[in-house]
Formats: structure tokens, sequence, C-alpha cells
């Protein structure tokens, strides 16, 4: 049965049977991990999600965050229960070791329940993956001191984090910030400057937030090389490890936005009264280097976070289609007493959920595999095959993190047209899914600068050795789906679609060392777009080709050597009627995506400037 978020049957398939995530238990890092284990956690997850998150969905958007006369930001107040309990339940901070407080489990384990908590209210799980991500990079490049008097405590949820680099004038430019650090004698630091839309960056949670804050360091030069990075507790830690004085770092203003309105978006003001102080993290001028180190777990997160909530959507969306009875069925159109029936009878509202379920059974093969690859570029057993993985890691994050919650967003939109004027208002929760989800192509780096990292950085990066690796691993699922009669010709397809894409990107290496080099920066967005396609193809098609294989083995097991039989067993069989999805899904993507790209492609290589070439004045005149 449905919990209404995850489809637990699929992400079983992409776990065990697809990726085969039963390798990692073989390693030693993962010795203590076992499907059993793993289930465990997933089914406890599941309980988390549905029986604690979820009630606090709609709730927590309509109270939404509030700052009080004191200047302290609440949060909503169903979330004070739930936070206590996820925190309880050991759900912060998973994949770290034991000894930090974690339980050392396999990225791709805690990004298969991540999902779960996307779908289950997003806003509420920003505040312990904030402060996750904040204490990974104490862990990482903190001293003892550092890890001593803030990690653990993060770890444990007792404090809560954020990362504070958008500032009004520096967004996606982050080298323009304004923030400072003037040197103390004592070694610390005096910080001064505003920091926008930082989440998580006051709330009532917890009694103490700490603030890793970008700041440049007086006399260090301008852009990113000069910047800097600081540990900022909004009270200062007393040597016992209390909480003491006030740290000077007030709340200017919680923004009303769109979606996620459980989630606080402050505007933080360091500083005010001269009284801010600030701990350098690791050595000075390497602020976004250290960034970096998180960018690739934290994109994913985005990713996983677009899934959660086109899942959520399918979820919903198939449910209702198969409840809302309405219209008498296209083939009995003209018997005047022919019934109205369930809408998911009807071809328009059969092909949107297929076309949801593609995309959300896709991309969750892409972001699961992304973080299989994660955890292979630590314990894979030889450096070239850890390097390889981190290829993979470095290639797929952008798309991960743009293609998931773009696609994202038109499930979760499609999920409303399956409602109809239902989906639109707020008795149904897909019109929150649908503006909730909408953040996760802008923050995190937005989708537009994802593309130019894919283009100008990741399909470069290692002589393009990443590529082609990926490459090689799609030319496996077409020859592979090849053997597989039904599939061959959906095979065709993909391999079409690898070719074109293969090619552009050869002509977008020729032109970026010639004059013609904005046409890879104009395009590179499409080209995303088209890149997330031959993957998502890849990964469909790849699982279709298991579930081909599966399916035979059943059919044999059961006797079923005609076609009368095969179908029969679909209405009885779950099993049966699961993989018969995968297949569908498969060769509906194949035909409904796959052929475009060719033609996309063709049509980024004619080299059109208009764009650039149009003068500012036309684009309103
Ligand atoms: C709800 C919410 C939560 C957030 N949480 C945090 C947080 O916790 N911490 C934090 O530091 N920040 C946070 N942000 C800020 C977020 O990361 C930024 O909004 C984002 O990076 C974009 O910056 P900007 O809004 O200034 O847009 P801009 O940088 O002004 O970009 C506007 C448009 O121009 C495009 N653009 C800009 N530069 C280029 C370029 N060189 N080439 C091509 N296109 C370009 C962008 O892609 C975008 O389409 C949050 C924002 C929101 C709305």
């Amino acid at each position: 049965m449905s919990n209404g978020l995850v489809n637990m049957r699929d992400q079983s398939f992409v776990l065990y049977e697809q990726i085969g995530i039963q390798k990692l238990f073989e390693k030693e890092q993962f010795a203590d991990y076992s499907e059993d284990v793993v289930e465990m956690m997933r089914n406890e997850a599941e309980k988390m999600a549905v029986n604690v998150i979820v009630p606090t969905y709609a709730e927590g958007d309509k109270e939404g965050c509030h700052i009080d006369k004191d200047g302290q930001v609440r949060v909503p107040r169903c979330y004070h229960d739930a936070y206590k309990k996820f925190c309880q339940g050991g759900w912060l901070a998973p994949t770290k070791s034991p000894e930090v407080g974690g339980q050392g489990t396999p990225v791709v384990v805690a990004s298969s329940c991540s999902e779960m908590f996307s779908a289950a209210n997003f806003a509420f799980i920003m505040y312990p993956g904030l402060t996750l991500g904040a204490a990974g990079l104490i862990e990482r490049f903190g001293t003892e001191e550092l890890k001593n008097k803030y990690m653990y405590k993060m770890y444990s949820g007792e404090w809560g984090g954020t990362m504070c680099l958008t500032e009004p004038g520096a967004g996606s430019d982050v080298g323009a910030l304004k923030t400072t650090a003037k040197r103390l004698p004592d070694g610390r630091y005096l910080i001064t400057g505003t920091k926008s839309f930082i989440s998580s960056g006051d709330q009532d949670l917890t009694p103490n937030i700490i603030h890793p804050v970008l700041a440049r360091i007086e006399g260090d030069p301008p852009g990113t090389g000069g910047i800097s990075i600081f540990i900022v507790p909004k009270y200062r830690v007393n040597d016992d490890g209390g909480i003491g004085e006030f740290n000077d770092v007030r709340v200017g203003n919680v923004e009303h936005k769109m979606g996620i309105k459980g989630s606080s978006t402050c505007t933080l003001n360091f500083g005010d009264e001269g009284k801010c102080i600030g701990e350098l993290l690791g050595n000075e001028r390497q602020g976004i280097r250290i960034m970096f180190h998180m960018m690739n777990e934290a994109r994913l997160e985005v990713g996983v976070q677009g899934l959660g909530h086109a899942s959520a959507a399918l979820e919903h969306a198939v449910q209702y289609a198969k409840e809302r009875i309405q219209s008498v069925p296209v083939w009995d159109m003209k018997n005047p007493d022919a019934k109205a029936v369930p809408i998911i009878m009807h071809p328009d509202v059969r092909r949107d959920l297929l076309w949801m379920k593609a995309y959300v059974e896709g991309i969750r093969a892409m972001n699961l595999f992304t973080a299989y690859c994660i955890d292979m570029a630590k314990v894979g057993d030889t450096p070239e095959e850890r390097a390889k993985y981190q290829g993979f890691v470095e290639l797929l994050t952008p798309v991960c993190k743009a293609y998931s919650s773009d696609m994202a967003c038109l499930v979760t939109s499609k999920a409303i047209d399956v409602y109809g004027g239902y989906g639109y208002c707020q008795e149904y929760p897909v019109e929150q899914y649908m503006r909730d989800c909408k953040i996760s192509c802008l923050y995190e780096g937005t989708n537009g600068i994802q593309a130019l990292d894919l283009v100008g950085r990741k399909l470069g990066m290692n002589k393009g050795a990443n590529v082609m690796n990926m490459m090689g691993e799609i030319d496996a699922t077409i020859k592979k789906a090849k053997s597989h009669g039904d599939l061959a010709k959906y095979a065709a397809k993909l391999e079409e679609a690898y070719f074109a894409v293969v090619d552009l990107t050869m002509a977008f290496a020729a032109l970026g060392k010639s004059s013609g080099f904005l046409i890879p920066i104009l395009n590179a967005s499409p080209y995303l777009d088209i890149f997330g396609d031959m993957l998502l193809g890849h990964f469909l098609l790849q699982g279709a080709s298991i579930a081909r294989e599966k399916l035979d083995g059943i059919f044999a097991a059961r006797g079923a050597d005609s076609i009368g039989k095969k179908r029969a067993l679909v209405h009885t069989d779950p099993d049966v009627a699961f993989y018969e999805g995968k297949i569908a899904a498969a060769k509906f993507f194949a035909i409904e995506v796959l052929t475009s790209v060719k033609s996309k492609c063709e049509a980024i290589k004619l080299g059109e400037k208009t764009p650039i070439e149009m003068a500012i004045e036309s684009f309103a005149a």
C-alpha cells in the first residue's frame, strides 16, 4: 500500500536490484551493514516520515515563521516535538562515524531515507539538514577546540547550524561579498556585515545556533581568493561548554515566501554593535575551498529534495486518479447508459501519470546512484576505482541538483493537472508540493549556475575521462537492452541520443578553445537538460533490462507460457505488476523524451546567438 510519499518497492529495486548496494556491505567500513539493517532503517525512516513529519506539513505551511517582539524567530509550533523525535531517532547525522555521534551509514542509504523525509516536509528537514552541513565543516576543518566546543552538540541536534554565504549584493557571485573580519589580538576576529536569505538563520528549536560565515579579512584581496570562513555562534560559549553572552548576531528580517514557509529564511546582521566574534575555520583565504567540500553532498541533497516532492506528488496523483469519478470513457461516449469512470481510465490522464512515473523513477535512480558513488569514492578497492567513482560524483552532481529540481517542479505541476481544479486548492497537498518545490531550482547555486558548472568545469575535468566513463556505462546499458527483444527498439533511441550528446560535447570542447566559446555558455542550460534526458534514459532502460530478466524468471516459474497467462499475472502478482511498470516507464520515456534529443543537439550546433546579439533595448521595447 502506498505511504503517500515514496514508492518503497521502487526504492528497494533501485538500491538492491539496480545499483546493488550489497557490494558496500563487503567493505570493512560498512561491515555492520546488511540488507536486514538497511531494511530496518528504511522502515524506521518511513514511520518517522509518515507518523511524525507529515502531520507538520500543512500546519507548518499555514503558521509559517515570525519574529517576536524580542527579536527571536519562532518556527511553527508543531515542529518542536517533531524536531525532538527526529534528533532522538538519530536521523540528523546517520552517515557520520559513531565516534562523533553518527552511525556510519552509507550515503546511499541515508539518501533513500532523506527522500522520505523530503517528501514528508522539506521545510522542516532543513533545520537538521543545515546543522549537519555546518557541523560537517567543523569536523573536517576545525581544530580540536572548535570540535569540542560546537560539533558534538550540533550532531546531536542540541544546537542548530546554518550556511552564511549570500549577501544582498553577492548571490551567485559570492566573491562580491562585503562582510569583513578584523583580526583581534587574541587570534579571534571581529565580524561585521549582513547576510541575506539565511535558512534556519534564527529559530527557537535550539538554544544556540552556529553560523559558518564567509567574510574577507581586512586587507585581503578581492574576489573569491580573498575569502575566509569563520565560525560565529549566536551566543558565545563559556569555558564549561555552557551558553554565554549574546554574540551580536541580530535578525533583520524573516522572508515571506512562495513555499517552504515553515523554514525560516532570515536576514542576519553581524556586529551591529561591534561585538560579533568569529573564530577562523581552516586557514585564512581558504573559505571558498572549504565551502566547496560540502557542496557535492549539499547539492545532491537538493536533488533528493526535488525527488521527494515529485515522488509525493506522483503517489497522491495516482491515488486520486483511481478514486475520482468523472466522464464516461471515450470508447463509450455514444452510449447514453454509459457510466462515468475513475479518471485513471482516460488516456490523457494515464499519459500524465506515466510521464510523472518515468521522471520520478529515473530521477530516483540517478540520485541514489550518485549517492552510491560518494560511498564508493571512499571505500572503492583501488585508487583507480575510487577516482572513477569520484569522477561520477563530480559529473553527476550538477545534473542531480538542476535536472531533478527542474523536472520535479514540472511533475508537481502535472499532479495539479491530474487533480483538476481541486489540485489548485489547499484541500489537497499537491499545490503545496509545487510551491515548496520551486526553491530547489534556486538555492545551493541556481540551476543556471549548475549548468555553467557542468559545461564550464565538469565536462573537461580529468581530461574528459569522467564523461567517457559515464558514456561507457550508458553503452553497456544499450548493449544489454538490445539483447532483450522487446527493448531493442527503445535501446536504439537511447543510442541515437547518446551519439548526439557525444557529438555535441565534442563540438563544445572545440568551441571552448575558439572565438565561438560563447555558444557552450549560452547553451549551458539546454545542454544540461539534454544530458539529463540521456542519463534518465540510461537509468530507466538499465532498470527495464533487469525487470525483463526478473519477469522472464517469474513467468518460467509460474508456467506462464502465453501472452494471456502473462497478462493475467499482472492482476494477481504484485511483482509482475511492478516489473511491467518499470518496463512501461522506460519505453514511454524513450519515445516521449529521447526521440527529441538529437534534434535539440542539432539545434544547438547551428550556433544561433540571437539572445546575446539582440540589443538589450529590444527585450521589452
Ligand atoms: C528560501 C531561500 C533560502 C536560501 N538559503 C540560503 C542559505 O541558507 N544560505 C545562503 O548563503 N544563501 C541562501 N539562499 C540564497 C540563494 O543561494 C541565492 O538566492 C542564490 O544563490 C541566487 O542568488 P541571488 O538570489 O542573489 O540571485 P542572482 O545571483 O542575482 O541571480 C539572478 C539570476 O541571474 C543568473 N546569474 C547570475 N550570475 C550569472 C552568471 N554569471 N551567468 C549566468 N547567469 C547568472 C542566476 O542564475 C539567476 O537566474 C537562499 C535563498 C532562498 C530564496
